[in-house]
């Protein structure tokens, strides 16, 4: 599909600007007015020669005062969910935070079906006379699950669950034969006892009331009207779920605890290493694994968020999404039209779109994703990975490295803040999304550590506040569209933190979190997943 025709967007675009800075003339106020004298040439058609760009920002930067000392940060609502859990260092690991599975949303449909999954591995192991009174299973969706969980495949997905599917070995197929033929029944084996199932036992409950989650359901497995097992359920967000008296499972201790970016870095900086090698040896001691081990997952994951952009790019041009709105897909035909454009750069934002449009599309068909951090996000971090690999053609093991600085910052969210839009909105999806992205990069370009978390933190800056209304509860507006933004928010986040001075970046990562986690309590519900508000109410379905 790309190639590594220097001719290619994103190929070395370092020409476009000379990065030499003359003497007593202040760098970032330099490469500040070099860039933005590069971006005019971009839009006009007008291209200066370097040196003519170099005279222009050496006449327009002088000199910056150092930044006024940051005022400490003021704290949390005590009353954010985040603030009155228990906190401990971060001890999520690799397997747990990108998982492969079935879009469109990893907390409406993965999270549901690990969910039920997991009710039936229950439920097995039930006495034998208990069982063999088993008449019925149950399920009931609350909240969010039930307010959007139509679009979102959320019935079909805790059906799979039930019938003993897993979301990263689950034909996609067959989830697509329960929306073409919702009136099959399944039977599920339990002890002697079998049981049939169908769409008709997912009831989509109350949307309103006092859930412990957005997202809580229940399973039930019913003797008449005597319920022999119940559990209450929360599919919180990137896939992971908890449930009623969730105590988080015993782990090893992390061989550099850390709760915070500051406190990673710190780690990094102070034994001379990456970010990446950090969260490479917490891996190991965590979850008990070899080097190889965890890069032979990171392997897996990088693979399959190639396979994605690539399954998503050969779509047919016409292909209509499922769903009501009847979105046309546009990836290949983004692609296609960005690689005639004659301008470079203008090339290079229109193929990573379309490397992120091509992903997410494969969310909205339901087709196989990767959590990065959800399913709603899923074009997000492929698209950089495709054009870092793929097009750039940069050293896989520098690309693992980028995935191990991503996970360190999904995981820092998700410790100190949310995955789930149900609670924060699309910030705590594309937001998180992007800025791991940011940090996947500027690993990948051996940046260092100082930069790698202000490109993080800068990508996430620039998604604070924003909502999640996807259009008649379908994981495609604005989502598909919104991971390439997030993709090329990434890029440009990125591209700044690379040519800023590193040490007066202004705003550090844990503040931007700490950022995410207020707004997220701040937003109106309406816009948490709700589909009641934004897009979903200005946009006519015909
Ligand atoms: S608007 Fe954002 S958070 Fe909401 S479903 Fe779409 S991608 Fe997910």
């Amino acid at each position: 599909m790309a190639n590594q025709d220097e001719k290619h967007p994103l190929a070395d675009t370092r020409g476009l600007i000379d990065r030499e800075i003359p003497d007593g003339v202040d760098r970032r106020r330099f490469l500040m007015r070099a860039a933005v004298g590069g971006a005019a040439a971009v839009m006009t058609g007008c291209s200066p020669s370097p040196q003519e760009q170099t005279a222009k920002a050496v006449a327009t930067s002088g000199s910056t005062p150092a930044p006024a000392p940051a005022p400490s940060a003021p704290p949390l609502a005590a009353d954010l969910n985040v603030v009155q859990k228990e906190k401990g260092p971060v001890l999520t690991t690799l397997d747990e935070f990108y998982k492969v599975g079935p879009g469109p949303s990893s907390s409406h449909t993965i999270g549901p079906m690990r969910i039920t999954y997991d009710f039936y591995q229950r439920a097995t192991k039930l006495p034998a006379d208990k069982l063999a009174k088993a008449t019925k299973l149950q399920v009931n969706l609350f909240g969010s699950l039930s307010a959007t969980g139509k679009g979102h495949g959320t019935e079909r997905a805790a059906l799979a669950g039930l019938v003993g599917k897993e979301p990263a070995t689950v034909d996609p197929k067959f989830l697509d034969s329960l929306r073409d033929k919702p009136d099959q029944v399944f039977p599920v084996k339990l002890g002697d006892k079998s049981i049939d199932v169908s769409l008709k036992d997912v009831i989509y409950d109350a949307t309103k009331g006092e859930f412990k989650h957005p997202n809580t359901m229940t399973v039930k497995l019913l003797a008449g009207n005597d319920v022999l097992l119940e559990q209450e359920y929360y599919s919180v967000g990137g896939g992971f779920i908890e449930w009623k008296g969730y105590t988080p499972p015993k782990k090893n201790p992390p061989k550099y605890p850390f709760a915070t970016m500051k406190e990673l870095r710190g780690y990094a900086d102070a034994n001379k290493t990456t970010i990446a090698k950090i969260v490479l040896a917490n891996e190991m001691s965590i979850a008990g694994r070899s080097e190889e081990e965890v890069y032979a997952f990171v392997d897996k994951i990088i693979n399959a968020m190639v396979a994605t952009v690539k399954s998503g790019l050969s779509m047919p041009e016409d292909d209509v999404l499922p769903g009501p709105i009847k979105l046309h897909s546009k990836a290949a035909t983004v692609y296609k039209r960005a690689m005639d454009d004659k301008f470079q750069s203008d090339r290079g934002i229109g193929v990573l779109s379309a490397f992120a449009l091509a992903a997410s599309e494969e969310n909205g068909r339901g087709h196989l994703v990767i959590t990065a951090p959800t399913g709603g996000s899923a074009g997000v971090m492929p698209s950089l990975v495709y054009g870092l690999l793929e097009v750039r053609k940069v050293d896989r093991q520098k690309v693992r490295d980028g995935m191990l600085a991503a996970a360190a910052v999904g995981y820092l969210c998700k410790h100190h803040a949310t995955l789930s839009a149900a609670e924060g909105g699309c910030q705590a999806e594309i937001g998180v999304a992007s800025s791991m992205a940011a940090a996947l990069t500027a690993t990948a370009f051996d940046a260092p550590s100082l930069v790698v978390e202000n490109a993080a933190e800068s990508a996430l800056e620039h998604h604070l506040g924003m909502t999640c209304d996807p259009v008649a509860g379908y994981v495609q507006v604005p989502c598909i569209e919104r991971c390439a933004f997030g993709a090329v928010k990434a890029w440009t986040a990125y591209a700044i933190a690379s040519n800023e001075i590193a040490s007066r970046h202004r705003v550090d990562l844990d503040e931007t979190v700490a950022a995410l986690a207020q707004t997220a309590k701040d937003m109106n519900n309406k816009y948490k997943e709700t589909s009641e508000a934004g897009l979903a109410l200005s946009v006519t379905l015909c």
